[in-house]
């Protein structure tokens, strides 16, 4: 269904077949996860990290990607149909509130927001456009919840 591949910028997984929206590729357990985050770790919760050891590790960003990742049941499903050699990638921001490793986007999409570093550093329309994890949503909700008392901002 898929293999690695040398992609633009470094491994990545690409497609060997049509794969249809809403199959599961690949799954991880979120309760493997530990306190310290690198490059290499999927955020899981507020200071829960994910370590992966499988070609999951391989998955790159898109801004424009064909993979959902939900972290809750360590499920990563394809969000629309997929065809043959197609480049596998995810939201990073829709699981990463704010990256260890920020890296220029090559993903070649119209919508591409170029740096990604994370959901805390997305203009939020951009985050409204994709799915992202309850841990993200409820970073997002503590941010609003602080920029709407008023005493966040008196001098
Ligand atoms: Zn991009």
């Amino acid at each position: 269904m898929h293999t690695i591949a040398n992609g633009i910028s470094g491994k990545c997984i690409i497609a060997t077949d049509f794969i249809s929206a809403g199959t599961i590729l690949f799954t991880f357990d979120p309760a493997y996860s530990q306190n310290e985050q690198t490059y290499q770790t999927i955020q899981v919760g507020p200071n829960k990290h994910c370590l992966i050891n499988s070609d999951l590790a391989l998955l790159n960003h898109s801004c424009n990607p064909n993979l959902l990742v939900e972290t809750t049941k360590g499920i990563v499903y394809t969000k629309k149909n997929v065809y043959c050699d197609e480049e596998l990638t995810y939201f990073y921001p829709s699981t990463e509130w704010d990256m260890v490793r920020p890296f220029l986007c090559n993903c070649g999409s119209p919508a591409c927001m170029q740096f990604i570093r994370g959901a805390y550093w997305t203009p939020l329309y951009i985050l409204l456009d994709h799915y992202v994890n309850k841990h993200i949503a409820d970073f997002i909700l503590t941010e609003v919840k602080y920029a709407s008392d008023l005493t966040t901002f008196l001098d």
